[in-house]
């Protein structure tokens, strides 16, 4: 394992409020690159989640292993470019037509990964350009993207119709700074539309459910509606749902059965997050076979499914997606 600096503490990323209680304490159970425990707060003025302690920022890169961008092609595989997007193709398309109805202008992908999205919103005639903070990240189409810090990024008199963040908010450092200088980058009746964690379902307060330590900011939908209401945005839409990204509630009642009986909390979880060996948490009694577990699996599935679009409908589900926008009629 390697040695990294102590964690920090650090106020709330969103307000600025030093005043939070812990909900728990966490540890990087996905790749198990440290072996640091983060505190999981509640910021007690806008109400957010954040992570306290957290990595400090010399530190973080070394939590993003380059299995973290491979993880969805499959662990160990490199594949092609048609096979990634083809593979990623009901996401790109769920995540376009929160576009749907803009007429194709210029669009910003904040954390453009390997540039997925810009590949698929440039066929369908925007002009597009991509940042990325991590210059390990491949890009194998060879699109418009620029590396580094977004908020040391130059963008002179550049306005743009969309700017997205997918799954990136809950990543970065100063999230608020994000938000607001991407809000001062739209042109006047631009979107802004971004894809977080959302702290208050059963997921994110239960079953640890983010990525830690990689997620250092939870949202809420009220500290999105004050982010927004801050920055001079109106937002047009909130909601939680699983059709971009499975917010899944599947494994709950495993994680609870396993605990029950005997597991502790760190080696349930431990199993559910395992990328290498995804069968270990569902098929298998601490690393041995076991048909009861699998029948528990299923049991779990068909559970949980209603239960989980119920949380989507009532807008505690897991993944929180918005579009927001400037006032045409400003400037
Ligand atoms: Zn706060």
């Amino acid at each position: 394992m390697t040695r990294l600096p102590d964690p920090v503490e650090v106020p709330c990323p969103l307000c600025g409020c030093t005043q939070a209680h812990t909900l728990y304490w966490t540890t990087d159970y996905l790749f198990g690159i440290s072996d640091h425990r983060f505190g999981v707060k509640r910021c007690d003025d806008c109400g957010a989640g954040y992570l306290s302690p957290r990595p400090t920022v010399e530190s973080i890169a070394d939590y993003y292993p380059e299995a973290f961008y491979w993880s969805w092609e499959g662990a160990d595989g490199k594949l092609d470019w048609p096979t990634i997007v083809t593979k990623r193709m009901p996401q790109l398309r769920a995540k376009a037509r929160w576009l749907d109805g803009i007429p194709p202008g210029r669009l910003l992908d904040i954390g453009a990964q390997k540039g997925e999205f810009l590949w698929f919103m440039q066929q369908k005639g925007w002009t597009v350009e991509g940042v990325e903070l991590d210059q390990k990240v491949p890009n194998p189409a060879h699109l418009p993207i620029r590396y580094g810090d977004f908020l040391a990024m130059e963008f002179g008199d550049r306005r743009y119709d969309a700017i997205t963040f997918w799954a990136v908010l809950e990543h970065v450092y100063e999230p608020h700074r994000f938000f607001a200088k991407a809000a001062t980058l739209l042109q006047p009746g631009g979107h802004l539309i971004a894809l977080v964690t959302n702290l208050n379902s059963i997921q994110a307060r239960y079953y640890q459910a983010d990525d830690f330590p990689r997620h250092l900011t939870l949202f809420t939908r009220s500290a999105i509606r004050r982010l927004c209401s801050t920055e001079g945005l109106t937002l047009d839409r909130l909601v939680t749902d699983q059709k971009i990204f499975a917010g899944t509630l599947n494994g709950g009642l495993l994680y609870m059965a396993k605990r029950a009986l005997g597991y502790a909390a760190p080696e349930a979880l431990a199993e559910w997050k395992q990328l290498d060996d995804p069968d270990l948490f569902w098929c298998k009694w601490r690393g041995t076979a076991s048909v009861w577990v699998r029948m528990a699996s299923h049991l779990d599935r068909l559970l949980t499914q209603p239960v989980e679009l119920l949380l989507d409908r009532l807008g505690c589900g897991f993944i929180l997606t918005f579009s927001a926008r400037r006032d045409a009629k400003k400037d």
